[in-house]
């Protein structure tokens, strides 16, 4: 006998909700919808980082992604240099960080959304569906949307972004469970390779690398995209007041206030200029998710930013989306029936929850290093070098098989224990 269907609906159509539903359509048991509140699948900004084991992950969803992300123009960091970039060591190398056997991709996020989606069946995709509401109705899960349309599922996944809905219905409307200020503003620009490289310097363009710059109470970064001819420059600063509607304009002035000990040095003016040309570019504050009691309540989870919205310092917010897709698509596809959806939404609370965390505290952790912030290294480049490259381990390190057999092992206990 053929399994009965299980209905998903996933909400929300970023890198994350479409990610997951690559890894779903596979899954010969499951009817699955995905609904969008924009009127198309898209993302907005600049650039993303992939390190490798977003890479090893997505692999597992994607086998033939790799294609996928050279078709999207990744451009392989082969290494990261790090270097100070205010105050009296200005230009001192701290290290290079070699990607040798393991490196991370740096991709047009564009470009890589239009490769994730491309294997999507159209009719599984619902744009202009904003989800407003949702309802217990007996056994089964009532969405509302905005536009008034009202559907039933088994099972809903949120992957809304940092400002969830869904995210209310599963940890409760508590101010503390939701995204608050981490204490930094950045700015994103992306340039022409060609004008980049005259006004930075052709030094710093030798090869395709990322470079970031310590400083005091900043730290600026650029690298190469899109095959070479797009550079992505980022200026990232401590945030002591930051505003309620999440941005400023970004002023000569405040760029100046900023950055008043990296003027004399080989980097800030350059970068300045190239900031201000447009005229209309606003400084973001970075919001995080600080504390999450959960991510599942019933049959109604959460992924991506929806379930860990992290600061950018350690590149990791998709990484940990996609991560997060390879292990719901792992469990829901050891599942036979309905019943069961709940203990894969545990078992999937227990291994992801805990890496979510992680990667957030130590994420805030990188930024206040890289804005010589941390009381103890300072602008020391003896001690960055000692203490800023191992952040990164327990990210990249983590084994993939290893990881999705420990969520079928939590699974199944907590199967299990239910028939008990
Ligand atoms: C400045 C910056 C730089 C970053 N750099 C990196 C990096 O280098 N590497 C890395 O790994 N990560 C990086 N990140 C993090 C990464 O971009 C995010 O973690 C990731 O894009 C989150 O994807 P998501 O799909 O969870 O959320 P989103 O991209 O926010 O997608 C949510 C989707 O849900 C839709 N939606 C919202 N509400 C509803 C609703 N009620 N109904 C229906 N649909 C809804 C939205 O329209 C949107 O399409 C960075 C983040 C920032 C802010």
């Amino acid at each position: 006998m053929s399994q009965p269907h299980i209905r998903v609906a996933i909400i929300g159509g970023g890198l994350a909700g479409a990610t997951l539903a690559n890894a779903l359509i596979k899954v010969p048991h499951l009817d699955l919808d995905l609904y969008e509140s924009s009127p198309e699948l898209s993302e907005r900004g600049a650039a993303v980082g992939l390190t490798s084991n977003a890479q090893r992950a997505l692999d597992q969803i994607l086998p033939s992604m790799r294609q996928s992300l050279n078709k999207a123009g990744a451009v392989l960091m082969n290494s990261s240099r790090i270097v100070l970039g205010s105050g009296p060591d200005a230009g001192t190398l701290v290290f290079d960080l070699a990607g040798a056997g393991d490196p991370g991709v740096v991709v047009h996020r564009a470009s890589l959304m239009r490769e994730i989606i491309a294997p999507l069946p159209e009719e599984i995709i619902h744009t202009s569906h904003e989800l407003s509401e949702i309802r217990t109705e007996g056994d089964e899960l009532e969405i509302i949307f905005q536009n008034g349309s009202v559907k039933r599922f088994d099972a809903i996944i949120g992957a809304d972004g940092i400002f969830s809905k869904v995210r209310n219905y599963v940890v409760g409307n508590f101010s503390e469970h939701q995204a608050s200020p981490a204490g930094f503003w950045d700015c994103r620009l992306l340039i022409p390779f060609e004008k980049a490289r005259s006004v930075i310097g052709d030094q710093f363009f030798e090869l395709d690398r990322q470079y970031g710059w310590i400083g005091d109470n900043a730290f600026i970064m650029h690298d190469v995209l899109d095959n070479r001819t797009m550079v992505q420059v980022v200026v990232s600063a401590i945030e002591k007041d930051p505003p309620n509607d999440r941005k400023r304009p970004l002023t000569k002035e405040l760029l100046i206030e900023t950055s008043s000990n990296w003027l004399e040095g080989p980097i800030a003016k350059g970068v300045i200029d190239l900031l201000l040309e447009p005229g209309d570019l606003k400084a973001y504050s970075q919001w995080e998710q600080k504390s999450t009691p959960t991510y599942s309540k019933g049959n109604v989870c959460l992924l991506g930013d929806a379930a860990h919205a992290t600061t950018p310092w350690q590149g990791s917010g998709a990484g940990l989306a996609i991560e997060d897709a390879m292990i719901l698509g792992h469990l829901l596809s050891h599942i036979k029936t309905r019943d069961e959806l709940n203990a894969a939404f545990k078992a999937y609370d227990a291994v992801r929850r805990p890496r979510g965390q992680q990667v957030i505290d130590s994420s805030r952790g990188t930024g206040q290093i890289f804005c010589g912030q941390n009381q103890e290294i300072g602008l020391d480049p003896d001690k960055l070098r000692e203490l800023l490259p191992g952040r990164w381990g327990f990210i990249m390190s983590l084994d993939v098989h290893q990881h999705k057999q420990d969520a079928l092992e939590a699974m199944q206990a907590i199967l299990k224990t239910d028939v008990e």
